[in-house]
């Protein structure tokens, strides 16, 4: 089983610091997402769909939203709709 305290310690690398748009990360991570902090400007880093091309999704994760549970929700539901969803994510080894 997939167990979160390792997960957790894996990804401390890269945490928000809101805790909402941090377990919108944790969730598109889940899903295949790939997070990277970039740091620059009001970027905070961006993370992008598993699929492997040039018309993967990419999206923008903001330091300060001005709304934090609302910048989750969108970073969840770019995740939702992602076209390129992995079939069954992670199983069999
Ligand atoms: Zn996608």
């Amino acid at each position: 089983m997939f167990v979160w305290e390792d997960a957790d310690r894996m990804t401390s690398r890269h945490r928000h610091p809101k805790k909402d748009v941090q377990r919108a990360l944790r969730f598109a991570e889940d899903h295949g997402w790939t997070v990277t902090p970039t740091a620059s400007g009001h970027r905070w880093g961006e993370m992008v769909c598993g699929h492997q091309g040039r018309d993967a999704c990419q999206v923008s994760i903001w330091s300060t939203p001005k709304n934090a549970g609302n910048h989750a929700n969108r970073l969840r539901q770019r995740v939702r709709n992602c076209p390129h969803q992995l079939p069954g994510s992670g199983g069999g080894s």
